[in-house]
């Protein structure tokens, strides 16, 4: 057995890579990076009927382009085709079908499983029976008294047959977990679960708490809906006489009105959030923070901090709620601190078309990033500010209940004062600065208050109620285009 960490991010290919699912990837890469161990990334696809075209790429591609890359397992080659790298695999769970049927059969040897004959019809009838007698919906153990050479007889002789636990019938476990500490369940209320299909194929639970005893997996960090499953999975372990892993079940997660995250209230696929130009950085932040608080003071966490400081026994046990507006406010933190063009970059495919000179609109992109969320955004602005001639029927050109001619004697003051500074003034870097003082002395010179020229100022430059400063839109305007909108803003208050 390793004593170096050795964890497994397991999705079955039935969707793309979720929001969930990237929590679990996380937090196990976080534990084997923290620890100097193996983070390993095995493929589920025993229920071939729910395999979904493509979702292995998805899966790997996404994580990889969240910065989640595991070091054993399956990965995409430079081909981007399906490959396998590690010495413990195959890692596509399908190619252990050999193993797994070994094993049932060691168990049915050991008396912990058992064939069972039961029809899907009369499956169906016992369902009913019991959901109308009130009592809960579970296999009564008609097939465990059958002898085993009866059962090899009826198979021999073309049968149709599952494979089931042979599960304590009383008596109540006591499984230990790391977030949850000592959890007890009665044996009574879990179903002898199937390990083998009528199919041949092993099911989900024979199939992992193999593969984690075979991977030498050391801890086994997965959602909250595999609680229930836990018995069952130490059931294997103890009927081998293996040493089970440390288990970690992690909280739901939850839509605003408390439900289990659904489509229907959020979008769950993490493409989704990459394609509407969210951050992988802001999203690792975001989804490490759904559960889990390194210090309880903060929000923002770099994934490097989020490596040192993880601890697993400090996850939550309650539902995390999946908050939006959080993932918008990290968003827009991480989109002001990126370098300059790299935040360009991630604009340009929105303001490609605007016609304009490059430099220009990147002024006017820089110009607005405190005001955008997503990169998508920075669109309507830029071309707002960017468009030849302003539109002002929408817009409150004088202040409050300024007179209009006060707004224009105000905005004819200002124009004077630009029209004699230099065209090479305004393209210096300390332009907005100097336009600023420049202004501001002439408001305190003739005694006049801030509000009733800035705002004339300000939205006679953008047509807007509410946009960038008068002094930012100055230095990316230009002297030319400041103050050909100063003249219309004029024209439109004098009309
Ligand atoms: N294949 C399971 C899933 O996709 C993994 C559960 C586990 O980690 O044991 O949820």
């Amino acid at each position: 057995m390793t004593d170096k960490v050795r964890v497994r991010f397991a999705p079955s290919p039935t969707g793309f890579l979720h929001i969930g699912g990237l929590r679990t990837a996380l937090y196990n890469e976080l534990l084997a990076k923290q620890t100097g161990g193996s983070f390993i990334l095995r493929i589920e696809d025993t229920d071939q009927t729910r395999l979904v075209e493509g979702g292995i790429e998805n899966i790997v591609r996404t994580m990889k382009m969240m910065g989640l890359e595991a070091n054993e397992g399956v990965y995409l080659d430079n081909k981007d085709q399906i490959a396998e790298r590690g010495d413990y695999g195959p890692y596509l769970q399908t190619k252990r079908k050999d193993k797994h049927t070994a094993y049932a059969k060691q168990l049915i040897e050991m008396d912990k499983a058992y064939y069972c004959f039961c029809s899907a019809e009369r499956l169906e009838d016992l369902r009913h029976e019991q959901q109308t007698a009130g009592k809960p919906t579970m296999y009564d153990g008609k097939c465990r008294a059958t002898p085993r050479e009866e059962a090899e007889k009826r198979i021999a002789n073309g049968e149709k047959y599952v494979i089931r636990l042979k599960l304590p019938k009383q008596g109540r476990i006591t499984a230990w977990d790391v977030i949850r500490d000592d959890i007890s369940f009665d044996w009574s209320l879990i179903d002898d679960q199937i390990i083998i299909k009528s199919d041949g194929l092993p099911t989900y639970h024979l199939a992992a708490t193999c593969d984690d005893h075979d991977m030498e997996i050391t801890h086994v960090i997965r959602g909250e809906d595999w609680l229930p499953s836990l018995p069952k999975h130490l059931f294997i372990f103890e009927s081998f006489g293996w040493t089970a892993p440390k288990y970690a079940h992690l909280p739901l997660l939850l839509n605003a009105d408390h439900s289990k995250l659904s489509k229907r209230q959020n979008d769950v696929a993490v493409e989704d959030y990459l394609n509407k130009g969210y951050l992988p950085q802001a999203i690792i932040n975001f989804v490490a923070l759904l559960g889990w608080n390194p210090t309880g003071d903060r929000e923002l966490y770099s994934h490097e901090e989020l490596i040192l400081m993880f601890d697993l026994a400090k996850v939550n046990k309650a539902g995390a709620v999946f908050n939006l507006e959080k993932l918008d406010w990290i968003n827009e933190h991480y989109l002001r601190s990126i370098p300059e063009d790299e935040y360009l970059a991630l604009t340009h495919p929105y303001i490609k078309d605007l016609n304009s000179d490059q430099n220009f609109v990147d002024r006017a992109a820089l110009l607005v990033r405190d005001r955008v969320t997503l990169p998508s955004q920075v669109a309507e602005l830029v071309s707002t500010i960017l468009k030849e001639t302003v539109d002002y029927s929408q817009a409150n050109i004088a202040w409050k209940t300024q007179p209009k001619e006060q707004a224009v004697e105000r905005l004819e003051a200002v124009k004077k004062l630009l029209s004699d500074i230099d065209e090479s003034s305004f393209a210096k870097r300390e332009a907005r600065v100097e336009h600023e003082q420049r202004i501001k002395k002439m408001i305190m010179d003739k005694g006049w208050g801030n509000g009733d020229t800035l705002w004339p100022l300000r939205v006679a430059l953008s047509g807007q109620d509410k946009s960038p400063s008068p002094f930012e839109l100055l230095e990316v305007l230009g002297k030319e285009r400041s103050l050909k909108r100063l003249e219309a803003a004029i024209s439109h208050l004098s009309t």
